[in-house]
């Protein structure tokens, strides 16, 4: 056994957060976040604007350093690991895509899976075409992501995300850029992703998603989780101010 796997506790969760504390400078934007996330589960966080929802999805895969806490994936510590190794094991789809606007959308896929995963050309491109049939864009695979609708780009983004075959998925209003009439189709790629198993985490805006889709709901206020519950309990029986208050303002 090696040494990391012999001082793993198992846990419960495949993703952990405990304690965790994130600064700016002297501003303190997240404190004491507890949230676990069992194998095949999709928590949904939602809450106002700057509550911190961006950043803790960020330090989830260390795109942000956390200033204080622990991030455990199957119950392991991750704070001295390869970066690259921990995002492949924790995916992320962002608002605006992120795809390199230069590549193809196959070569979006095919250059992180040749770097992070070390797959030669081959397979990696046999891999990402999989992907992208999978998301309904293999005919697309020779387009420049301009050329795509903003639907189509963040299938592309998810596509790559899962061709890494990570353990976690992390969405951050990954709908919130779309056209109206192209929501829908990400949303449901997403809910069929969630029924097929995969872990995921996915802040977001659309409320409806969250009630359906989620099996637990996190309410972030100004840096602290102020509840968590099934959708239910959240959204049916509010118990504080804060969330009556925001659940006015957007349903
Ligand atoms: P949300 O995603 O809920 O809108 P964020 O996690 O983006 O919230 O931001 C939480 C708070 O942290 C906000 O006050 C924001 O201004 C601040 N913040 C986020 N990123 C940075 C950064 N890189 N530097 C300084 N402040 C930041
Ligand atoms: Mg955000």
């Amino acid at each position: 056994m090696s040494e990391r796997a012999s001082t793993a506790v198992p846990s419960e969760f495949a993703i952990e957060l405990i304690g965790l504390q994130k600064s700016f400078g002297h501003v303190e934007v997240l404190t004491d976040i507890n949230v676990g996330v069992r194998p095949g589960e999709t928590v949904c966080i939602i809450g106002p604007s700057g509550s911190g929802k961006s950043t803790v999805l960020r330090c989830m895969n260390r795109l942000e350093e956390p200033s204080g806490g622990v991030v455990k994936l199957k119950g392991e510590d991750v704070s001295g690991s390869n970066v690259d190794q921990l995002r492949r094991r924790v995916g992320m789809v962002f608002q605006h895509f992120n795809l390199f606007p230069h590549k193809s959308v196959l070569d979006n896929i095919v250059l992180p899976l040749r770097q992070v995963r070390r797959m030669s050309k081959a397979d990696a491109t046999e891999l990402a075409l999989a992907r992208l049939a999978d998301v309904g864009l293999r005919e697309r695979a020779d387009a420049r992501p301009a050329s795509l609708s903003g639907g189509q780009k963040q299938r592309v983004a998810i596509a790559r995300a899962l061709a890494m075959e990570p353990e976690v998925m992390l969405f951050d209003e990954a709908t919130s850029a779309l056209d109206p009439e192209l929501v829908k189709g990400v949303l449901a790629l997403m809910t069929s992703l969630a029924e097929s198993g995969m872990t995921m985490v996915v802040v977001t805006h659309e409320m409806g998603f969250a009630r359906t889709v989620a099996d637990r709901v996190v309410f972030m206020d100004k840096g602290v989780v102020v509840e968590e519950g099934t959708p239910e309990e959240i959204f049916d029986r509010p118990q504080t101010h804060r969330l009556r208050t925001f659940l006015s303002q957007v349903l």
